[in-house]
Protein backbone atom coordinates (compact mmCIF):
# COMPACT_ATOMS: atom_id res chain seq x y z
CA UNK A 1 0.00 0.00 0.00
CA UNK A 2 1.59 3.45 -0.18
CA UNK A 3 1.84 5.31 2.17
CA UNK A 4 -1.47 7.39 1.80
CA UNK A 5 -3.69 5.58 0.26
CA UNK A 6 -6.92 5.72 1.86
CA UNK A 7 -7.09 3.27 4.57
CA UNK A 8 -10.45 1.35 5.90
CA UNK A 9 -9.93 3.13 9.62
CA UNK A 10 -7.97 5.52 10.57
CA UNK A 11 -6.84 5.72 14.38
CA UNK A 12 -5.62 9.34 15.79
CA UNK A 13 -3.44 8.65 18.73
CA UNK A 14 -1.30 5.59 19.95
CA UNK A 15 -2.41 5.50 23.05
CA UNK A 16 -3.79 2.42 24.67
CA UNK A 17 -6.88 2.77 22.98
CA UNK A 18 -5.40 3.52 19.75
CA UNK A 19 -2.92 0.63 20.19
CA UNK A 20 -5.31 -1.83 20.37
CA UNK A 21 -7.22 -0.09 17.80
CA UNK A 22 -4.76 -0.78 15.28
CA UNK A 23 -4.22 -4.85 16.47
CA UNK A 24 -8.13 -5.41 16.63
CA UNK A 25 -8.97 -3.48 13.10
CA UNK A 26 -6.18 -5.10 11.60
CA UNK A 27 -6.76 -8.78 12.63
CA UNK A 28 -10.96 -8.05 11.91
CA UNK A 29 -9.23 -7.56 7.43
CA UNK A 30 -9.46 -4.19 7.65
CA UNK A 31 -6.70 -1.75 7.15
CA UNK A 32 -5.44 0.70 9.07
CA UNK A 33 -3.23 3.51 9.82
CA UNK A 34 -2.58 5.46 12.91
CA UNK A 35 -1.59 8.98 13.16
CA UNK A 36 0.30 10.27 16.77
CA UNK A 37 1.39 13.48 17.35
CA UNK A 38 4.21 12.11 19.72
CA UNK A 39 7.44 10.92 18.54
CA UNK A 40 6.84 7.76 20.81
CA UNK A 41 3.69 5.73 21.02
CA UNK A 42 2.16 5.70 24.37
CA UNK A 43 0.01 8.84 24.37
CA UNK A 44 -0.44 9.36 28.23
CA UNK A 45 2.47 7.14 28.98
CA UNK A 46 4.24 9.03 26.81
CA UNK A 47 4.04 12.50 27.63
CA UNK A 48 3.30 12.01 31.38
CA UNK A 49 6.88 11.42 32.69
CA UNK A 50 7.37 14.00 35.13
CA UNK A 51 9.59 12.53 38.45
CA UNK A 52 6.67 10.26 40.45
CA UNK A 53 4.49 9.27 37.24
CA UNK A 54 2.97 6.05 38.18
CA UNK A 55 -0.60 4.79 37.60
CA UNK A 56 -3.17 4.89 39.89
CA UNK A 57 -4.65 1.46 38.96
CA UNK A 58 -2.72 -1.81 40.09
CA UNK A 59 -0.66 -2.60 37.38
CA UNK A 60 -2.11 -6.23 36.92
CA UNK A 61 -5.31 -4.93 35.93
CA UNK A 62 -3.64 -1.84 34.04
CA UNK A 63 -2.70 -3.93 31.15
CA UNK A 64 -4.06 -5.69 27.85
CA UNK A 65 -6.02 -8.78 28.31
CA UNK A 66 -6.48 -9.75 24.70
CA UNK A 67 -3.70 -11.79 24.65
CA UNK A 68 -3.28 -14.27 27.05
CA UNK A 69 0.06 -15.36 26.41
CA UNK A 70 0.85 -11.66 26.75
CA UNK A 71 -0.69 -11.48 30.19
CA UNK A 72 1.25 -14.05 31.25
CA UNK A 73 4.61 -13.34 30.08
CA UNK A 74 4.93 -9.77 31.26
CA UNK A 75 6.09 -9.39 34.98
CA UNK A 76 5.11 -6.31 36.53
CA UNK A 77 7.82 -5.33 38.86
CA UNK A 78 5.52 -3.17 41.17
CA UNK A 79 1.68 -3.06 42.91
CA UNK A 80 1.77 0.33 40.52
CA UNK A 81 3.66 1.05 37.86
CA UNK A 82 5.68 3.75 36.84
CA UNK A 83 5.70 5.87 34.24
CA UNK A 84 9.06 4.61 32.48
CA UNK A 85 7.78 0.58 33.43
CA UNK A 86 4.31 1.34 31.23
CA UNK A 87 5.41 2.93 28.70
CA UNK A 88 8.68 0.39 28.11
CA UNK A 89 5.14 -2.59 28.48
CA UNK A 90 3.27 -0.43 25.63
CA UNK A 91 6.52 -0.67 23.30
CA UNK A 92 6.73 -3.79 24.34
CA UNK A 93 2.90 -4.88 23.01
CA UNK A 94 3.48 -2.81 19.62
CA UNK A 95 6.49 -4.25 18.66
CA UNK A 96 5.39 -7.88 19.60
CA UNK A 97 2.39 -7.35 17.42
CA UNK A 98 4.19 -5.80 14.81
CA UNK A 99 2.03 -2.45 15.36
CA UNK A 100 4.80 -0.71 13.91
CA UNK A 101 4.03 -0.46 10.36
CA UNK A 102 0.83 1.17 10.75
CA UNK A 103 1.40 3.79 13.43
CA UNK A 104 3.00 7.01 11.65
CA UNK A 105 4.74 9.26 14.68
CA UNK A 106 5.64 13.15 14.73
CA UNK A 107 2.06 13.43 13.14
CA UNK A 108 -0.47 15.59 14.59
CA UNK A 109 -4.06 15.84 13.28
CA UNK A 110 -4.69 19.11 12.80
CA UNK A 111 -8.41 18.52 10.90
CA UNK A 112 -10.39 15.99 9.41
CA UNK A 113 -13.53 16.69 7.23
CA UNK A 114 -16.40 13.90 6.51
CA UNK A 115 -16.50 14.01 2.38
CA UNK A 116 -20.81 13.22 1.64
CA UNK A 117 -20.04 12.87 -1.60
CA UNK A 118 -17.77 9.68 -1.19
CA UNK A 119 -18.50 8.60 2.67
CA UNK A 120 -14.85 9.38 3.31
CA UNK A 121 -12.88 11.13 6.32
CA UNK A 122 -10.19 13.29 4.95
CA UNK A 123 -7.81 14.17 7.53
CA UNK A 124 -4.61 16.43 7.59
CA UNK A 125 -1.39 16.76 9.85
CA UNK A 126 0.54 19.47 10.73
CA UNK A 127 2.91 18.58 8.48
CA UNK A 128 0.73 19.14 5.55
CA UNK A 129 0.18 15.51 4.55
CA UNK A 130 -3.52 13.82 4.21
CA UNK A 131 -4.98 10.86 4.30
CA UNK A 132 -8.32 9.34 3.77
CA UNK A 133 -10.60 6.91 5.37
CA UNK A 134 -13.97 5.37 5.73
CA UNK A 135 -13.92 5.35 9.12
CA UNK A 136 -12.20 7.66 12.10
CA UNK A 137 -11.36 6.68 15.10
CA UNK A 138 -10.60 8.95 17.29
CA UNK A 139 -8.22 7.95 20.31
CA UNK A 140 -7.07 11.03 21.54
CA UNK A 141 -7.53 10.79 25.46
CA UNK A 142 -9.45 11.50 27.98
CA UNK A 143 -6.58 13.90 29.54
CA UNK A 144 -4.19 14.95 26.64
CA UNK A 145 -5.04 18.82 25.64
CA UNK A 146 -2.66 20.39 28.21
CA UNK A 147 -4.36 23.48 30.13
CA UNK A 148 -1.57 25.97 31.02
CA UNK A 149 -3.03 29.09 32.87
CA UNK A 150 -3.11 32.08 31.79
CA UNK A 151 -1.78 33.77 34.24
CA UNK A 152 -0.49 38.22 34.23
CA UNK A 153 2.85 38.16 33.25
CA UNK A 154 3.43 34.41 32.28
CA UNK A 155 5.78 35.03 29.26
CA UNK A 156 7.97 37.33 31.43
CA UNK A 157 9.42 34.45 33.33
CA UNK A 158 12.73 34.36 32.58
CA UNK A 159 13.62 30.86 34.35
CA UNK A 160 12.02 27.69 33.15
CA UNK A 161 8.90 26.59 32.59
CA UNK A 162 7.75 23.67 32.35
CA UNK A 163 4.34 21.30 32.24
CA UNK A 164 3.89 17.97 34.22
CA UNK A 165 2.63 16.99 30.82
CA UNK A 166 5.37 17.76 28.63
CA UNK A 167 8.26 17.00 30.47
CA UNK A 168 11.30 16.87 28.68
CA UNK A 169 12.63 13.38 27.80
CA UNK A 170 16.08 13.99 28.96
CA UNK A 171 14.72 14.63 32.33
CA UNK A 172 15.48 17.97 34.18
CA UNK A 173 18.17 17.82 37.64
CA UNK A 174 16.86 20.91 39.77
CA UNK A 175 19.91 20.29 42.28
CA UNK A 176 20.27 23.58 43.67
CA UNK A 177 17.21 25.45 42.33
CA UNK A 178 14.30 26.95 43.65
CA UNK A 179 11.68 25.34 42.14
CA UNK A 180 7.78 26.41 42.18
CA UNK A 181 5.04 24.19 41.83
CA UNK A 182 1.59 25.55 40.40
CA UNK A 183 -1.31 22.31 41.03
CA UNK A 184 -1.84 20.25 43.49
CA UNK A 185 -3.63 17.74 41.91
CA UNK A 186 -2.74 13.91 40.58
CA UNK A 187 0.51 15.26 38.56
CA UNK A 188 1.01 18.02 41.36
CA UNK A 189 1.06 15.20 44.76
CA UNK A 190 3.14 12.56 42.98
CA UNK A 191 5.68 14.93 41.74
CA UNK A 192 5.84 17.65 44.81
CA UNK A 193 7.71 14.49 47.14
CA UNK A 194 10.16 13.93 44.98
CA UNK A 195 10.66 18.09 43.34
CA UNK A 196 11.15 18.38 46.94
CA UNK A 197 14.40 15.83 47.60
CA UNK A 198 15.85 17.28 44.42
CA UNK A 199 15.16 20.90 44.72
CA UNK A 200 17.11 23.30 47.16
CA UNK A 201 14.00 25.07 48.13
CA UNK A 202 10.51 23.97 46.99
CA UNK A 203 7.08 25.93 46.81
CA UNK A 204 4.15 24.97 46.38
CA UNK A 205 1.21 27.16 44.93
CA UNK A 206 -2.03 25.37 46.29
CA UNK A 207 -5.38 26.75 44.95
CA UNK A 208 -7.67 23.97 45.92
CA UNK A 209 -6.76 20.92 48.01
CA UNK A 210 -7.44 17.68 46.79
CA UNK A 211 -8.12 14.20 49.03
CA UNK A 212 -4.77 11.57 48.60
CA UNK A 213 -4.69 8.85 50.21
CA UNK A 214 -1.12 6.57 50.37
CA UNK A 215 -0.30 4.11 47.41
CA UNK A 216 0.73 1.49 49.61
CA UNK A 217 3.19 0.59 46.93
CA UNK A 218 5.42 -2.55 47.15
CA UNK A 219 7.12 -4.67 44.58
CA UNK A 220 5.38 -7.38 43.60
CA UNK A 221 7.48 -10.74 44.73
CA UNK A 222 7.66 -13.94 42.69
CA UNK A 223 4.74 -15.92 44.74
CA UNK A 224 3.00 -12.15 43.53
CA UNK A 225 3.87 -13.18 40.20
CA UNK A 226 2.58 -16.68 40.47
CA UNK A 227 -0.44 -15.85 41.82
CA UNK A 228 -1.12 -13.24 39.74
CA UNK A 229 -0.79 -15.27 36.21
CA UNK A 230 -2.83 -18.17 38.24
CA UNK A 231 -5.85 -15.67 38.82
CA UNK A 232 -5.87 -13.54 35.03
CA UNK A 233 -8.62 -15.69 33.95
CA UNK A 234 -10.78 -14.85 36.89
CA UNK A 235 -9.82 -11.62 37.63
CA UNK A 236 -10.03 -10.24 34.05
CA UNK A 237 -13.78 -11.89 34.12
CA UNK A 238 -14.58 -10.86 37.46
CA UNK A 239 -13.01 -6.82 36.20
CA UNK A 240 -14.71 -6.92 32.63
CA UNK A 241 -18.13 -7.16 34.46
CA UNK A 242 -17.50 -4.79 37.53
CA UNK A 243 -17.90 -0.76 37.90
CA UNK A 244 -14.23 0.19 37.77
CA UNK A 245 -12.57 -2.68 36.53
CA UNK A 246 -11.03 -4.32 38.80
CA UNK A 247 -11.85 -7.34 41.20
CA UNK A 248 -12.49 -4.81 43.84
CA UNK A 249 -15.62 -5.32 46.55
CA UNK A 250 -16.87 -2.57 48.66
CA UNK A 251 -17.41 -3.71 51.83
CA UNK A 252 -21.47 -5.33 52.45
CA UNK A 253 -23.15 -2.89 54.24
CA UNK A 254 -24.07 0.80 53.44
CA UNK A 255 -22.24 2.88 55.82
CA UNK A 256 -25.06 3.84 57.77
CA UNK A 257 -26.03 0.32 58.64
CA UNK A 258 -22.22 -0.53 59.98
CA UNK A 259 -22.16 -0.22 63.65
CA UNK A 260 -19.67 2.14 64.62
CA UNK A 261 -16.81 -0.34 64.46
CA UNK A 262 -17.80 -1.96 61.70
CA UNK A 263 -17.53 1.45 60.20
CA UNK A 264 -13.95 1.95 61.52
CA UNK A 265 -12.79 -1.09 60.29
CA UNK A 266 -14.31 -0.90 57.04
CA UNK A 267 -12.35 2.26 56.66
CA UNK A 268 -9.30 1.29 57.93
CA UNK A 269 -9.13 -1.82 55.53
CA UNK A 270 -10.13 0.54 52.44
CA UNK A 271 -7.37 3.23 53.78
CA UNK A 272 -4.76 -0.08 53.88
CA UNK A 273 -5.96 -0.70 50.17
CA UNK A 274 -4.70 2.79 49.24
CA UNK A 275 -5.09 5.22 46.41
CA UNK A 276 -8.57 5.50 44.83
CA UNK A 277 -10.46 2.48 45.64
CA UNK A 278 -10.55 3.50 49.56
CA UNK A 279 -13.35 5.73 47.48
CA UNK A 280 -15.11 2.50 47.37
CA UNK A 281 -15.25 1.45 51.17
CA UNK A 282 -18.84 1.54 51.26
CA UNK A 283 -21.00 0.76 48.41
CA UNK A 284 -23.15 3.88 49.04
CA UNK A 285 -19.96 6.16 49.64
CA UNK A 286 -20.29 7.79 45.95
CA UNK A 287 -24.20 8.33 46.40
CA UNK A 288 -25.01 9.38 49.78
CA UNK A 289 -23.07 12.41 51.23
CA UNK A 290 -23.72 11.12 54.41
CA UNK A 291 -21.72 7.79 53.97
CA UNK A 292 -19.46 10.64 52.08
CA UNK A 293 -18.85 12.18 55.34
CA UNK A 294 -17.47 8.85 57.35
CA UNK A 295 -15.10 8.47 54.86
CA UNK A 296 -13.94 12.50 54.60
CA UNK A 297 -13.39 12.39 58.38
CA UNK A 298 -11.34 9.22 58.32
CA UNK A 299 -9.58 10.65 55.55
CA UNK A 300 -8.90 13.93 57.41
CA UNK A 301 -7.69 12.12 60.85
CA UNK A 302 -5.00 9.64 59.11
CA UNK A 303 -3.83 12.90 57.31
CA UNK A 304 -3.26 15.24 59.81
CA UNK A 305 -1.41 12.74 61.48
CA UNK A 306 1.13 12.83 59.96
CA UNK A 307 1.13 16.87 59.22
CA UNK A 308 3.36 18.37 62.01
CA UNK A 309 2.32 21.99 61.52
CA UNK A 310 -1.75 22.09 62.12
CA UNK A 311 -2.26 25.31 60.51
CA UNK A 312 -0.61 23.58 57.35
CA UNK A 313 -2.94 20.19 57.86
CA UNK A 314 -6.06 23.25 57.29
CA UNK A 315 -5.03 24.20 54.49
CA UNK A 316 -3.62 20.78 52.82
CA UNK A 317 -7.36 19.32 54.19
CA UNK A 318 -10.35 19.70 51.60
CA UNK A 319 -13.62 21.58 53.06
CA UNK A 320 -16.73 20.95 51.68
CA UNK A 321 -15.28 18.38 48.76
CA UNK A 322 -16.70 15.08 49.45
CA UNK A 323 -13.92 12.49 49.22
CA UNK A 324 -13.95 10.87 45.50
CA UNK A 325 -16.06 14.11 43.79
CA UNK A 326 -12.37 14.66 42.56
CA UNK A 327 -10.56 12.07 41.59
CA UNK A 328 -8.61 10.86 45.20
CA UNK A 329 -4.71 11.37 44.24
CA UNK A 330 -2.69 8.41 45.32
CA UNK A 331 0.64 9.27 46.40
CA UNK A 332 3.74 8.40 48.15
CA UNK A 333 4.89 10.64 50.76
CA UNK A 334 2.74 13.63 50.02
CA UNK A 335 1.71 15.26 52.84
CA UNK A 336 4.70 14.22 54.80
CA UNK A 337 6.81 16.50 52.58
CA UNK A 338 5.36 19.79 53.87
CA UNK A 339 7.11 18.90 57.23
CA UNK A 340 10.08 19.79 55.27
CA UNK A 341 12.31 22.74 56.20
CA UNK A 342 13.26 23.48 52.69
CA UNK A 343 9.28 22.96 51.38
CA UNK A 344 6.74 26.06 51.29
CA UNK A 345 2.95 25.95 51.13
CA UNK A 346 1.27 28.81 49.53
CA UNK A 347 -2.58 28.95 50.02
CA UNK A 348 -3.60 31.12 47.17
CA UNK A 349 -7.16 31.35 48.19
CA UNK A 350 -5.39 33.38 51.23
CA UNK A 351 -3.07 35.44 48.56
CA UNK A 352 -3.77 34.91 44.81
CA UNK A 353 -1.12 35.02 42.26
CA UNK A 354 -0.86 38.36 41.35
CA UNK A 355 1.44 38.40 38.59
CA UNK A 356 4.35 36.04 37.61
CA UNK A 357 6.95 38.23 37.08
CA UNK A 358 10.98 38.02 35.24
CA UNK A 359 12.24 36.07 38.19
CA UNK A 360 9.23 34.38 40.27
CA UNK A 361 6.04 34.65 41.56
CA UNK A 362 3.82 37.79 43.13
CA UNK A 363 1.04 37.09 45.20
CA UNK A 364 -1.13 39.78 47.32
CA UNK A 365 1.13 39.10 49.93
CA UNK A 366 4.72 38.16 48.56
CA UNK A 367 7.02 37.30 45.98
CA UNK A 368 8.89 34.15 45.55
CA UNK A 369 11.95 34.15 43.47
CA UNK A 370 12.86 31.04 41.54
CA UNK A 371 14.43 29.09 39.18
CA UNK A 372 12.00 26.92 37.44
CA UNK A 373 7.65 27.10 37.44
CA UNK A 374 6.51 23.54 37.32
CA UNK A 375 2.49 23.40 36.21
CA UNK A 376 0.72 20.83 37.74
CA UNK A 377 -2.21 22.46 36.18
CA UNK A 378 -4.40 19.72 34.48
CA UNK A 379 -6.15 19.31 31.06
CA UNK A 380 -8.98 20.70 29.48
CA UNK A 381 -10.13 16.67 29.44
CA UNK A 382 -12.71 14.93 27.67
CA UNK A 383 -13.41 17.52 24.88
CA UNK A 384 -10.45 19.49 24.78
CA UNK A 385 -8.61 16.85 22.65
CA UNK A 386 -11.08 16.69 19.89
CA UNK A 387 -12.21 20.71 20.40
CA UNK A 388 -8.67 21.33 19.24
CA UNK A 389 -8.77 19.66 15.93
CA UNK A 390 -10.67 21.34 13.01
CA UNK A 391 -13.22 18.51 13.30
CA UNK A 392 -16.52 18.76 10.99
CA UNK A 393 -19.00 15.98 9.98
CA UNK A 394 -21.76 16.12 7.35
CA UNK A 395 -22.69 19.67 5.48
CA UNK A 396 -19.49 20.96 7.72
CA UNK A 397 -20.94 20.87 11.09
CA UNK A 398 -18.04 21.64 13.45
CA UNK A 399 -17.67 19.56 17.45
CA UNK A 400 -17.67 23.08 18.62
CA UNK A 401 -20.45 24.25 17.67
CA UNK A 402 -22.20 20.61 18.02
CA UNK A 403 -21.04 20.55 21.89
CA UNK A 404 -21.56 24.42 22.85
CA UNK A 405 -24.12 23.18 25.44
CA UNK A 406 -21.49 20.46 26.11
CA UNK A 407 -21.07 17.17 25.11
CA UNK A 408 -23.86 14.75 23.48
CA UNK A 409 -22.54 11.54 22.04
CA UNK A 410 -24.75 8.16 21.70
CA UNK A 411 -23.00 5.61 23.85
CA UNK A 412 -19.78 7.37 23.98
CA UNK A 413 -18.90 6.55 20.35
CA UNK A 414 -20.71 8.79 18.22
CA UNK A 415 -21.64 12.30 17.61
CA UNK A 416 -24.87 12.77 15.29
CA UNK A 417 -23.89 14.19 12.14
CA UNK A 418 -20.70 13.08 12.61
CA UNK A 419 -21.23 9.95 10.26
CA UNK A 420 -18.44 7.07 10.83
CA UNK A 421 -16.56 8.99 13.11
CA UNK A 422 -15.97 6.69 16.83
CA UNK A 423 -14.43 8.15 19.39
CA UNK A 424 -13.27 6.33 22.29
CA UNK A 425 -12.87 6.69 25.63
CA UNK A 426 -15.10 10.07 24.99
CA UNK A 427 -17.78 11.63 26.32
CA UNK A 428 -20.41 9.55 27.58
CA UNK A 429 -18.54 6.33 27.71
CA UNK A 430 -16.94 5.48 31.29
CA UNK A 431 -13.48 6.83 30.25
CA UNK A 432 -11.66 7.83 33.54
CA UNK A 433 -13.97 6.50 35.83
CA UNK A 434 -13.19 2.61 34.77
CA UNK A 435 -9.89 1.24 34.10
CA UNK A 436 -8.96 2.59 30.91
CA UNK A 437 -7.34 0.15 29.49
CA UNK A 438 -10.24 -3.02 29.87
CA UNK A 439 -12.89 0.21 28.73
CA UNK A 440 -10.55 0.33 25.70
CA UNK A 441 -10.46 -3.04 24.73
CA UNK A 442 -14.33 -3.57 25.35
CA UNK A 443 -14.80 -0.78 22.97
CA UNK A 444 -12.84 -1.55 20.30
CA UNK A 445 -14.17 -4.48 20.15
CA UNK A 446 -17.76 -3.47 20.02
CA UNK A 447 -16.59 -1.15 17.34
CA UNK A 448 -15.11 -4.11 15.35
CA UNK A 449 -18.20 -6.25 15.37
CA UNK A 450 -20.04 -2.86 14.22
CA UNK A 451 -17.97 -2.69 11.32
CA UNK A 452 -17.61 -6.43 10.85
CA UNK A 453 -21.94 -5.94 10.56
CA UNK A 454 -21.62 -2.96 8.42
CA UNK A 455 -18.97 -5.05 5.93
CA UNK A 456 -21.39 -7.80 5.73
CA UNK A 457 -24.01 -5.70 5.20
CA UNK A 458 -22.52 -3.39 2.15
CA UNK A 459 -23.40 -0.61 4.97
CA UNK A 460 -21.07 2.91 3.69
CA UNK A 461 -22.17 5.29 6.72
CA UNK A 462 -23.20 4.54 9.93
CA UNK A 463 -24.38 7.39 12.41
CA UNK A 464 -26.03 8.16 15.35
CA UNK A 465 -29.78 9.27 15.23
CA UNK A 466 -30.07 12.51 17.83
CA UNK A 467 -33.04 11.07 19.62
CA UNK A 468 -30.42 8.53 20.62
CA UNK A 469 -27.87 10.83 21.48
CA UNK A 470 -29.61 12.80 23.65
CA UNK A 471 -31.41 9.98 25.61
CA UNK A 472 -28.14 8.71 26.38
CA UNK A 473 -26.62 12.15 27.35
CA UNK A 474 -29.92 12.30 29.35
CA UNK A 475 -29.38 9.22 30.99
CA UNK A 476 -26.36 10.11 32.07
CA UNK A 477 -26.84 13.49 33.17
CA UNK A 478 -29.79 11.92 35.86
CA UNK A 479 -27.41 9.36 36.83
CA UNK A 480 -24.60 12.08 37.35
CA UNK A 481 -27.21 13.83 39.79
CA UNK A 482 -27.54 11.09 42.41
CA UNK A 483 -23.64 10.92 42.79
CA UNK A 484 -21.46 12.78 44.84
CA UNK A 485 -19.53 13.83 41.35
CA UNK A 486 -22.15 17.34 40.96
CA UNK A 487 -21.23 18.43 44.67
CA UNK A 488 -17.47 19.72 43.38
CA UNK A 489 -16.42 21.78 40.87
CA UNK A 490 -13.44 19.52 39.01
CA UNK A 491 -12.09 18.65 35.00
CA UNK A 492 -15.05 16.27 35.27
CA UNK A 493 -17.65 18.87 35.05
CA UNK A 494 -15.73 20.78 32.95
CA UNK A 495 -15.15 23.11 35.48
CA UNK A 496 -11.22 23.77 35.29
CA UNK A 497 -11.55 25.70 32.06
CA UNK A 498 -13.01 29.04 31.67
CA UNK A 499 -16.18 28.97 29.71
CA UNK A 500 -16.74 25.43 29.35
CA UNK A 501 -19.89 24.22 29.51
CA UNK A 502 -21.07 22.89 32.74
CA UNK A 503 -21.67 18.65 32.06
CA UNK A 504 -20.77 15.52 33.99
CA UNK A 505 -18.94 14.07 31.06
CA UNK A 506 -18.28 10.03 31.97
CA UNK A 507 -20.66 7.31 32.30
CA UNK A 508 -21.11 7.10 35.76
CA UNK A 509 -22.79 3.35 36.31
CA UNK A 510 -19.95 1.63 35.49
CA UNK A 511 -18.39 -0.76 33.23
CA UNK A 512 -20.51 -3.62 33.17
CA UNK A 513 -23.30 -1.73 32.32
CA UNK A 514 -22.08 -0.15 29.95
CA UNK A 515 -20.97 -3.28 28.21
CA UNK A 516 -24.54 -4.52 29.05
CA UNK A 517 -26.22 -1.55 27.51
CA UNK A 518 -23.74 -1.46 24.38
CA UNK A 519 -24.08 -5.03 23.97
CA UNK A 520 -28.14 -4.61 23.94
CA UNK A 521 -27.84 -2.35 21.69
CA UNK A 522 -26.36 -4.38 19.07
CA UNK A 523 -28.41 -7.34 19.42
CA UNK A 524 -31.11 -5.11 18.83
CA UNK A 525 -29.75 -4.18 15.53
CA UNK A 526 -27.70 -1.55 16.35
CA UNK A 527 -30.92 0.61 17.64
CA UNK A 528 -30.24 4.34 17.74
CA UNK A 529 -28.00 4.00 15.31
CA UNK A 530 -28.54 4.82 10.92
CA UNK A 531 -26.83 2.78 8.28
CA UNK A 532 -26.53 4.49 5.13
CA UNK A 533 -29.51 6.53 6.18
CA UNK A 534 -32.08 4.73 7.53
P1 LIG B 1 -5.92 18.46 37.93
O1 LIG B 1 -6.41 17.39 38.78
O2 LIG B 1 -6.88 19.19 37.06
O3 LIG B 1 -5.16 19.49 38.87
C1 LIG B 1 -4.75 20.72 38.39
C2 LIG B 1 -4.31 21.57 39.54
O4 LIG B 1 -3.84 22.81 39.04
C3 LIG B 1 -5.42 21.89 40.54
O5 LIG B 1 -4.89 21.88 41.82
C4 LIG B 1 -5.83 23.29 40.11
O6 LIG B 1 -6.43 24.04 41.13
C5 LIG B 1 -4.50 23.87 39.74
N1 LIG B 1 -4.61 25.01 38.87
C6 LIG B 1 -5.06 25.06 37.60
N2 LIG B 1 -5.00 26.32 37.14
C7 LIG B 1 -4.51 27.08 38.14
C8 LIG B 1 -4.23 28.46 38.27
N3 LIG B 1 -4.46 29.32 37.29
N4 LIG B 1 -3.74 28.90 39.44
C9 LIG B 1 -3.52 28.04 40.45
N5 LIG B 1 -3.77 26.73 40.39
C10 LIG B 1 -4.26 26.25 39.24
O7 LIG B 1 -4.75 17.95 36.95
P2 LIG B 1 -3.74 16.73 37.13
O8 LIG B 1 -3.13 16.77 38.45
O9 LIG B 1 -2.84 16.73 35.95
O10 LIG B 1 -4.66 15.46 37.09
C11 LIG B 1 -5.69 15.32 36.13
C12 LIG B 1 -6.15 13.89 36.11
O11 LIG B 1 -5.19 13.09 35.43
C13 LIG B 1 -6.28 13.23 37.46
O12 LIG B 1 -7.47 13.58 38.12
C14 LIG B 1 -6.21 11.77 37.09
O13 LIG B 1 -7.41 11.30 36.58
C15 LIG B 1 -5.18 11.80 35.96
N6 LIG B 1 -3.85 11.53 36.53
C16 LIG B 1 -3.63 10.28 37.03
C17 LIG B 1 -2.45 9.97 37.59
C18 LIG B 1 -2.23 8.62 38.11
O14 LIG B 1 -2.70 7.65 37.59
N7 LIG B 1 -1.57 8.46 39.17
C19 LIG B 1 -1.45 10.93 37.70
C20 LIG B 1 -1.68 12.20 37.19
C21 LIG B 1 -2.90 12.48 36.61
P3 LIG B 1 -8.04 24.13 41.21
O15 LIG B 1 -8.48 22.81 41.69
O16 LIG B 1 -8.28 25.25 42.15
O17 LIG B 1 -8.52 24.43 39.82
Amino acid sequence: MEQNDPVDVLVIGAGFAGIYAVHAVREAGFTVRCLEAGAGVGGTWYFNRYPGARCDVESIDYSYSFDDVLQQEWKWSERYATQPEILAYINHVVERFGLHRDIRLNCPVVAAHFDEHVTMWRVRAESGEEHSARYLFCATGSLSAVNKPDIPGIDRFRGRMIHTARWPEEGTGFEGMRVGVIGTGSSGIQSIPILAREAEHLTVFQRTPNWSVPAFNRPLTEADQTRIREEYPRRRRVSRASSGGSVHVPQPKNAADCTPSEREQALERGWRTGGVLFGKTFPDQYTNLAANGYASRFAERKIRAVIDDPATADILIPKNQPIGAKRICTDSGYYETFNRADVSLVDLRAEPIRAVTETGIETDRSRFELDVLVFATGFDAMTGALNRIDLRGAGGRRIQDAWQDGPVTYLGYQVPAFPNLFLLNGPGSPSVLANMVLTSEAQVDWLVTLLRTARQQGTKRIEARSDAAEKWTTRIDEAAEETIFVHTDSWYLGSNIAGKPRRFMMYPLGLGNYRKSCDEIAENDYEGFMFDGH
